[in-house]
C-alpha cells in the first residue's frame, strides 16, 4: 500500500518482519542482474545445466502470467496484453535453441552463456530501424532479467560481498539469500511479497536486521542510492524521507537502543511471575552463530535448532561429522542449558539444491520434512546417528518436525531405535534417557496430542504451521496476510488443548513458533501454562520482562476471558489493553 505524504517522500506500508528502526541508502538487487561470472562445466553437468534453463524458463513464464493477472485485475485486460509480448520471448526457439547449442559446444554454466545470447539479441534489436520493433527491445531485456535471475536463484554472491552498509530492496528473497547476507553491511531489508512467518522473516529476526516485507511494490518504487527509512515494528517504509521524518526516526532510533540496554539488566534474572512460577525462557537459533546473541540476552537454552539451514548454500549433504562436530560445538557453548534439535525440516519455503525434488503444486502440503526423512534413512540416519553422538557431550533433546499422527512419531522412534542399537553396538557414547519430542504444528496433531503425549517426552507448538494449517492460510503471501491470526478462537482452542492434554501425561509444553516472540500474545500463553518459550534471541528480554511483571492468576484471568472472546481481532485487542494495564 502507498501513501504520498506532504512532500517528496513517499510512504509504503508492508509486513511488519523483524523490528528495528534503521536509516540507509537503498541496494536493489537486480540492478545487478547483467553481470554474471565465467564458469566452466564438466560435460556430465550438460543435462544438469540445460534442466535449469527449462526450469527458468517455466518459473519466469508463471510469474508472467501472475503479473498479467493482477494487471488485468486492477488496470483491466487491455494493459495485461502488453505481457503477451514478453511470453513470447519466453517461447522463441532461436534464443533457447541458441542457448542449448552454445551451452553443449562451450560447456560453460547456463547462466553465463544465456546472457551473452542475449546480449548479442539485444544489439542485433538495437540496431533495426522499425520503431516497433525496437521496442521489443525493453521486452526482451526485462524477460531476459528475470530468467538470469531465476537461473542464479540465489543471490548471495552479491549479498555476502557488499562494500558500504546498505538497505536490501528485492521482490523476494530466499531463506538461503538471507542467512547469507552480512549482517554489518545489511542493515535491513524489505521485501515485495514474503509473510510475517516467512523463513525470510524469521532469519532476519535472528540476524537482527529490522526488516518490512509484503510491500508489493517497493522495487517498482525505489532505485538504488536512495534514502529509505524501515520501521521493523510497524512495517512503514519511508523513501527518501523530508527532514522532519529523518530527525523522527533518528531519535527513534536512538531511544530503542536505549531500552534495549535497560532490558538487558534482566539478563541474568529467572524468567519468573510475580507469584513465583517459573517459566523456561530459550532461544531459537539457525545458526550456530548465533549462540553469542543467545547468550548475550539472556536466554536459558535453545528451545528450537533449525537443522535444515545447517544443509543449505552447499552442493553436496553434510556429512555425519559435520553434522556432529557442529551440534557438539552447540551443546558446549550453551552448558549447563539444554538444546533442542530438530530434525531436517525441509519442505515449504525452504529448499534444498542439492537434493533433487520435483517440484509440487502444494509444497507446504507435500513430500517434505519427516515424510521426507522417513522415506529416506539414509539421509535421517546420518542426521539421527549424529544427533544421537552429540548427545554425549551436553544436555540434547531431538525433535521431530511436522507430525501428524502417533504413526509417524512411531516410525521415526523406530528408526532411532536402529540407529540407538548400532552405536551400542559399535560402542559408540550417546544419552541414553535422550529426551525426544513432537513439534506440534499440524491439526490432526494438535487434536490428537492426549495420544501422542504416551509416547513423546515433550512438545513444541509450531504455530508458524499450525495457524496456516488450521486457517488454510499460506504463512509466505502477504495477500491474505490479515488472516493469519495467532489469536483467532481455534487457534487458541488447539493451544490450549495441546497445553491440557500434555499435562495430563506429564508430557511439558513449549512454542517456538513466533506467537511466543509477541508481548500481547506471550500473556496469553503464560496464561495457558505453558511450560517453555523459545523465542527470538533479541526478543528475550521483551518476553521476560512481561513474565516478571504479571502474576500466573492475572495471566489466567486473561487468557479465561480472551478464550470467551468470538474474533480474533477481539482476543488481540483484549490482550494488548491487558498488556499495557499489567506490564510498564
Ligand atoms: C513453526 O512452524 O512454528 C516452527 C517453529 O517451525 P518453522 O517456522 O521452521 O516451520
Ligand atoms: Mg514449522
Amino acid at each position: 500500500m502507498m501513501k504520498n505524504t506532504n512532500s517528496k517522500q513517499i510512504l509504503l506500508k508492508g509486513i511488519p518482519a523483524a523490528p528495528g528502526v534503521v536509516v540507509g541508502k537503498a541496494f536493489c538487487l537486480g540492478s545487478e542482474d547483467m553481470q554474471v561470472e565465467r564458469r566452466d562445466i564438466a560435460e556430465a553437468q550438460i543435462p544438469k545445466e540445460i534442466t535449469r534453463f527449462e526450469e527458468a524458463l517455466i518459473k519466469t513464464r508463471n510469474e508472467i502470467l501472475d503479473i498479467q493477472k493482477k494487471i488485468s485485475r486492477e488496470m483491466g485486460v487491455r494493459h495485461a496484453q502488453i505481457f503477451n509480448a514478453h511470453l513470447l520471448v519466453l517461447e522463441d526457439r532461436t534464443l533457447i535453441e541458441g542457448v542449448i547449442s552454445r551451452l553443449k559446444k562451450e560447456r560453460v554454466c547456463v547462466e553465463y552463456i544465456f546472457l551473452e545470447v542475449l546480449k548479442r539479441y539485444i544489439k542485433t534489436f538495437s540496431h533495426i530501424d522499425d520503431p516497433y520493433l525496437r521496442e521489443r527491445l525493453s521486452d526482451i531485456e526485462d524477460v531476459g532479467k528475470r530468467i538470469l535471475r531465476n537461473l542464479r536463484g540465489i543471490r548471495r554472491d552479491i549479498l555476502s560481498n557488499l562494500k558500504e552498509k546498505l538497505v536490501i530492496v528485492a521482490y523476494d528473497l530466499s531463506p538461503s539469500d538471507t542467512a547469507s547476507m552480512h549482517k554489518e553491511k545489511v542493515i535491513g531489508f524489505i521485501t515485495d511479497i514474503g509473510g510475517k512467518t516467512s523463513h525470510t522473516a524469521i532469519m532476519a529476526k535472528a540476524l537482527e536486521i529490522p526488516a518490512v516485507v509484503g510491500l508489493e511494490e517497493a522495487t517498482a518504487k525505489i532505485k538504488t542510492g536512495d534514502t529509505i527509512i524501515i520501521d521493523g515494528a510497524t512495517g512503514e517504509v519511508f523513501i527518501n524521507p523530508d527532514k522532519v521524518t529523518l530527525n523522527k526516526y533518528r531519535q527513534q532510533s536512538e531511544r530503542l537502543v536505549r531500552r534495549e540496554q535497560i532490558l538487558l539488566k534482566l539478563r541474568d534474572l529467572p524468567a519468573e511471575t510475580l507469584d513465583g512460577h517459573r517459566v523456561e525462557l530459550a532461544a531459537n537459533i539457525e545458526l550456530p552463530e548465533e549462540l553469542p546473541s543467545v547468550l548475550a540476552h539472556g536466554a536459558k537454552g535453545i528451545g528450537l535448532y533449525r537443522t535444515e539451514y545447517f544443509y543449505m548454500n552447499r552442493m553436496d549433504l553434510p556429512s555425519e561429522q559435520e553434522h556432529f562436530e557442529a551440534y557438539k560445538k552447540v551443546l558446549q557453548q550453551i552448558k549447563p542449558y539444554s538444546v533442542v534439535i530438530r530434525t531436517l525440516d525441509l519442505g515449504g519455503d525452504k529448499f534444498l539444491s542439492q537434493l533433487d525434488i520435483p517440484q509440487e503444486m502444494n509444497p507446504y502440503l507435500g513430500w517434505r520434512a519427516i515424510r521426507f526423512c522417513l522415506a529416506r534413512p539414509d539421509i535421517f540416519k546420518v542426521q539421527l546417528r549424529a544427533i544421537l553422538r552429540a548427545s554425549a557431550y551436553g544436555k540434547l533433546k531431538l525433535m521431530y518436525p511436522m507430525i501428524s499422527g502417533v504413526e509417524e512419531l512411531r516410525q521415526a522412534n523406530k528408526m532411532l531405535d536402529e540407529v540407538k542399537e548400532e552405536l551400542r553396538r559399535r560402542r559408540i557414547a550417546f544419552d541414553k534417557d535422550i529426551e525426544v519430542g513432537a513439534m506440534i504444528e499440524i491439526p490432526s496433531a494438535a487434536l490428537t496430542c492426549d495420544i501422542l503425549a504416551k509416547e513423546a517426552d515433550f512438545f513444541s507448538i509450531g504455530t508458524n504451521d499450525l495457524i496456516q494449517y488450521s486457517i488454510a492460510v499460506d504463512r509466505v503471501n502477504e495477500k491474505i496476510a490479515y488472516l493469519y491470526e495467532p489469536t483467532h478462537p481455534a487457534v487458541l482452542r488447539l493451544i490450549k488443548n495441546i497445553i491440557d492434554s500434555g499435562h495430563r501425561e506429564n508430557v511439558w509444553v513449549g512454542m517456538c513458533g513466533e506467537m511466543a516472540s509477541e508481548p500481547a500474545f506471550a500473556l496469553l500463553l503464560l496464561g495457558l501454562e505453558l511450560d517453555e518459550f523459545s523465542v527470538s534471541p533479541a526478543a528475550v528480554p521483551s518476553i521476560k520482562q512481561i513474565i516478571r511483571s504479571v502474576s500466573l492468576k492475572q495471566a489466567k484471568e486473561v487468557v479465561e476471558k480472551a478464550l470467551s472472546l468470538t474474533t480474533g481481532k477481539e482476543v488481540e485487542d483484549f490482550s494488548r489493553k491487558k498488556l499495557k494495564e499489567l506490564v510498564s
